[in-house]
């Protein structure tokens, strides 16, 4: 397709209940769409009022994804990332807070020429600015428009009203996908389609009739069932998309394949679809991932380990770097409250690597600490990542160099050896929305360096999220005692990257390897990690 055609958009709604997976199918099917030669990008509207969800709690709301250019956004992003070869930017995630922030700004600014400033037409026409962006940088066939929540939800509606108003406007360059639930009541032995029609209903009521219905369900819809939810949800037949539970997120793009999501999208937006989709690399990442020859133990501690979705890029990343191993990667999630010194090699004794995770503040950090004493002393590979990178620097500070009390700054102020300390630029910074070091910086690696060994390569760009920073007036001294600093900013000097000369693979960065772990390019430093625990446990 030519780009001077109109930019197609794709909206994705979801009804019934939450979490049926809108992001998976949205990342599914934007796959197969690029699968067939069309640029695609995809975008998460979400109905809260934070501006971001950088300064949301993880329990609140899962990790939060940082992309290149420093936003921070919904966790969502990650699977687009992680499903299509281009990245994401702030543009890609629109929240109601920043809507309403950009309104605001209008209207202090006086652009609205004394007009009453309403939700429409003020914060919808903003909404619907927001969703074209993407498109008017022109290269884009496709847009895929997510909008998160659910229909009925007070928060929705005006970006409900605005997908209204733009299908309206785009005539046959839009269509809209509505994810529903088809229960199984077992006492009746049947699928019920009740809730899928009053999630349609109700959207219609809104101004917004669906042109395809994915059906989340965990068995299969017969022909009755299908006939049934198209002829009482105004849609066609081949347009009632089944989407089963899956074993694996993975395994949705060729559900999807299978149920022909991609074609009747094509059909219906007036595009061709007449090239045929192999999805070689995808199937064989599949394959591996699923015939795994060996099995690693890795032990991620971390605090907020109840709750997976807090570090689901870095599950994501040991899933594609365990595929790459062609082995199965177990990941135990380890509270760090639990460990000290007393009960660390009974709690980690049977793992073959060690991942310290990202984090803030003091709960549970001395157990952090003791977990890298642990893997440090006992050659177990090591990756600390952010937080944990800084922990490994504390302890071998502590430990090695004999420097007693050393600390970040973050935790103690008052430390006598603030190994981790704040980066000038951030000591001025009061406000917390969006000021930390964020996005993405270049990184030179020492040419000897394991980090060099995984990356072949001594420029790398790797995405950051942090105020503290190893503390460059201790480099000497911790390098002459074994700790070497092999990846360094070239501009600012940050160390992003220490190594430990004598352990067989003690890793830690000061970035976030997880956000550019994809599919297509499992992540190089996962990727050294869990050969390296691959070759431990073979040598216990
Ligand atoms: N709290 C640390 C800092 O701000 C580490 C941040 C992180 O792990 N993302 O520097």
């Amino acid at each position: 397709m030519s780009k001077s055609s109109p930019t197609k958009y794709i909206f994705v709604t979801g009804g019934v209940t939450s979490s049926l997976g809108k992001g998976i199918v949205s990342a599914s099917l934007g796959k197969l769409l690029e699968a067939r030669g069309y640029s695609v990008t995809i975008q998460k509207l979400d109905p809260y009022i934070n501006v971001d969800p950088g300064t949301m709690n993880p329990y609140e709301h899962g990790e939060c994804f940082v992309t290149d250019d420093g936003a921070e956004t919904d966790l969502d992003l990650g699977h687009y990332e992680r499903f299509l070869s281009t990245s994401t930017s702030q543009a890609n995630n629109v929240t109601t807070g920043r809507i309403y922030q950009s309104v605001i700004n209008k209207e202090r600014r006086g652009d609205y020429l004394g007009k009453t400033v309403q939700v429409i037409p003020h914060i919808t026409n903003e909404i619907k600015d927001h969703i074209k962006i993407l498109g008017q940088t022109g290269k884009y066939d496709i847009v895929i428009t997510e909008i998160g929540g659910t229909v009925g939800d007070i928060e929705s509606l005006p970006f409900i009203e605005s997908v209204r108003q733009l299908k309206w406007e785009m005539e046959s360059d839009a269509i809209s996908i509505h994810l529903t639930l088809i229960p199984y009541l077992s006492a009746a032995g049947e699928l019920k389609t009740k809730p899928t029609q009053n999630s349609v209903k109700k959207l219609r009521e809104l101004g917004l009739q669906p042109d395809i219905l994915v059906c989340r369900t965990e068995h299969h819809l017969n022909s009755e069932i299908r006939r049934k939810i198209a002829l009482f949800c105004n849609v066609e037949r081949d347009a009632v998309i089944e989407s089963m539970d899956a074993e694996s997120i993975y395994d949705v793009p060729l559900l999807m394949q299978s149920e022909k999501l991609d074609q009747v999208s094509l059909r219906k937006l007036g595009l061709k679809d007449e090239t045929t989709v192999t999805l070689n690399e995808w199937n064989s990442f599949l394959r591996k991932l699923k015939n795994p020859k060996a099995t690693v133990n890795i032990a991620v501690v971390g605090k907020y380990v109840e709750l997976q979705d807090a570090y689901k890029s870095i599950a994501e990343s040991f899933i594609h770097s365990g595929a790459a191993n062609e082995c199965k990667v177990k990941v135990n999630w380890i509270h760090s409250e639990e460990i000290n010194a007393d009960n660390v090699s009974e709690k980690l004794q049977s793992y073959h690597g060690l991942l310290v995770a990202p984090g803030f503040g003091n709960r549970g950090i001395e157990g952090k600490i003791e977990s890298v004493k642990y893997a440090r002393e006992n050659n177990v590979p090591f990756l600390g990542i952010c937080l944990g990178m800084q922990c490994a620097v504390i302890e071998y500070a502590r430990n090695v160099l004999k420097l007693k009390d050393a600390h970040s700054t973050e935790i103690n102020p008052d430390t006598t050896y603030p190994v981790i300390d704040i980066m000038e630029h951030q000591k001025e910074i009061l406000k917390k929305g969006g000021t930390m070091r964020l996005g993405s910086y270049a990184c030179k690696l020492e040419d000897k360096s394991k980090a060099f060994n995984c990356y072949k390569n001594s420029e790398i760009q790797e995405r950051h999220r942090h105020r503290f920073e190893f503390n460059n007036d201790y480099k000497t001294q911790l390098e002459e005692n074994g700790m070497k600093t092999t990846g360094v900013n070239p501009e600012s000097s940050l160390v992003e990257i220490v190594e430990i000369d004598q352990h067989p693979w003690f890793v830690g960065v000061q970035f976030h390897p997880e956000y550019k772990s994809t599919v297509a390019k499992p992540q190089p430093l996962f990727v050294g990690f869990v050969n390296a625990a691959l070759t431990y446990s073979k040598q216990h």
